[in-house]
């Protein structure tokens, strides 16, 4: 017998008639003696009709209260999940983040988890139960409803298993398991047996919007097992998330190619090429809040030089007003914002013993004529930013020419 902790998501429990399958899913692991804690999201476009809702009394929502009225999708969840357990003659008691006590800082919208009292719930489990918790939402010191960012039940799943040491945390999504790559992009992508935390890190943060990148992070820190399933399909072993060291001996040199939209490039032109510019451009930006990714700098040219950086498209409009306003103090010749940019990155734990990655990435974009705007690279992956219009076909030869249409 284990203690097994799962997540289903938003679309797992769209319906009433969804919710009475996901209950008899867990009836039967409980059948099967096992101890089960389940996490579940909103049903599907619950949360984002109310972010809508609340943008219609106020343009910009007073973060408080939206997470009052966001954590609301799930708290109907877990009480119909419980009810639809109830109904199978399953022993079930639901509860909010607040009720466990999901204790976060108080970051509301992207409060981050700070602690969990595992007791309620552990004695819930002995007395029988299976218990339901709502994904996504904790609350702060003061008792104050926070919210863990969008596709925060994942993170949720995550730190209960880590809080209760579950024997393994299973995700249960749309789709089965971790893929090469985006399958609607690339229909040869295939479904990946395993991957490594660090790789699954590259490829959640890199746009492959399987898990909450939290999520994984924390599974990473505590060493939890998660596994990524289909909660459509009854069989299946999904994707298993492993650490480098007990992974196979044969890793593929690359895993997948991994992709975002969700950036934007800002380039400060004609900035003089002196010691501290950087941090005259970037300083203004990180004391927003504001998270830069990518940064290039270019050689200068008669004491002048062009600086761009990437940030994500929602701190767009901010970042670039920032860099206007100081414009002139920076002495910049001109400050250029593009939204029509994409990055697109191969990974893979394989490319820290192999050479030659990055030159067969950068001929395979130039035969197609792709221009790469920015690169950067860490030890298990190479990122560029190309044009948008590009983006699904780099993704193709990318996928190609590193042999992932290949069954391994
Ligand atoms: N309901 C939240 C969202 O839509 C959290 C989640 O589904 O994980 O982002
Ligand atoms: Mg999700």
């Amino acid at each position: 017998m284990s203690l097994i902790v799962q997540k289903y998501g938003g679309t797992s429990v769209g319906s009433p008639d969804r919710i009475r399958n996901v209950a008899r899913r867990v009836a039967k692991f409980r059948a099967q003696g096992h101890d089960i804690v389940v996490v579940v999201s909103a049903m599907s476009g619950e949360t984002n009709r109310l972010i809508s809702l609340a943008k219609e009394i106020q343009a910009q929502p007073d973060p408080r209260e939206l997470d009052v009225m966001v954590s609301t999708g799930e708290q109907v969840t877990v009480a119909l999940l419980s009810m639809a357990l109830m109904e199978l003659g399953v022993r079930a008691k639901s509860y909010t983040g607040g009720q466990v006590r999901v204790l976060t800082d108080s970051a509301y919208t992207k409060a981050r988890i700070l602690s969990i009292d595992e007791g309620n719930i552990r004695r819930d489990l002995e007395s029988g139960h299976v218990v339901v918790v709502a994904g996504f939402q904790g609350v702060d010191m003061e008792g104050n409803i926070t919210t863990l960012g969008r596709g925060g039940s994942d993170t949720t799943g995550v730190a209960l298993a880590a809080a209760l040491k579950a024997d393994e945390c299973q995700i249960y999504t749309d789709v089965d398991g971790v893929y090469t790559t985006d399958p609607r992009i690339e229909p040869k992508a295939r479904k990946l047996k395993s991957i490594t935390f660090e790789e699954m890190l590259e490829m959640a943060s890199l746009g492959s919007k399987v898990l909450q990148i939290r999520s994984v992070e924390f599974a990473g820190k505590y060493r939890v097992r998660l596994r990524v399933l289909s909660s459509f399909e009854e069989e299946g072993e999904g994707t298993l998330i492993t650490f480098e060291e007990e992974g196979d001996m044969e890793q593929p040199i690359i895993s997948g190619i991994a992709f975002n939209r969700d950036e934007a490039k800002i380039t400060v032109r004609g900035v003089p090429d002196k010691p501290g510019i950087a941090y005259q451009i970037l300083g203004p930006v990180a004391d927003a809040n504001i998270e830069v990714d990518m940064i290039i700098q270019n050689v200068g040219e008669e004491g002048q030089t062009d600086f761009s950086f990437t940030v994500h498209k929602n701190d767009f409009e901010k970042a670039l007003a920032i860099l206007k306003g100081i414009q002139p103090h920076l002495e910049a010749k001109d400050v250029i914002g593009d939204e029509g940019i994409a990055k697109v990155s191969v990974v893979g734990v394989g490319m820290r013993s192999h050479v030659g990655v990055a030159s067969q990435m950068f001929r395979t974009l130039a035969e197609e004529g792709i221009n790469i705007q920015m690169i950067s690279t860490s030890e298990i992956k190479i990122s560029v930013v190309i044009d948008e219009k590009y983006l699904e076909l780099a993704v193709r030869v990318l996928h190609k020419a590193f042999g992932l249409d290949r069954e391994v």
